[in-house]
């Protein structure tokens, strides 16, 4: 499910609303001073964990354990990895 994110204009802080139906509507507002004033952000990460219940649990740690962040070919071989275990779907494209 998505989890829409809206900055206060007013405290410049993040609110976090959870929708829990795609035709929800949200009265987005400021949680932390209340202020309506509110614009709302992208959330990249909390899409991709919210929309993709499926993915998450491909996204165990235990999966990254050989990974390397600074070696191109230890991140390709574990996107690979992770590509075939997805059939593919997240594989190609990638690169
Ligand atoms: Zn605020």
């Amino acid at each position: 499910m998505p989890i829409y994110e809206y900055q206060c204009s007013a405290c410049k802080k993040i609110s976090s609303f959870l929708l829990l139906r795609v035709t929800e509507e949200v009265e987005p507002y400021c949680k932390h001073c209340g202020d309506r004033r509110v614009t709302r952000v992208l959330s990249a990460v909390h899409v991709l964990r919210g929309e993709e219940k499926r993915i998450e649990g491909l996204l165990d740690p235990s999966r990254f354990s050989g990974l390397d962040e600074n070696d191109p070919a230890s991140i390709e071989k574990t996107v690979k990895r992770l590509g075939r275990d997805l059939g593919g779907e997240i594989g190609e494209g990638w690169g």
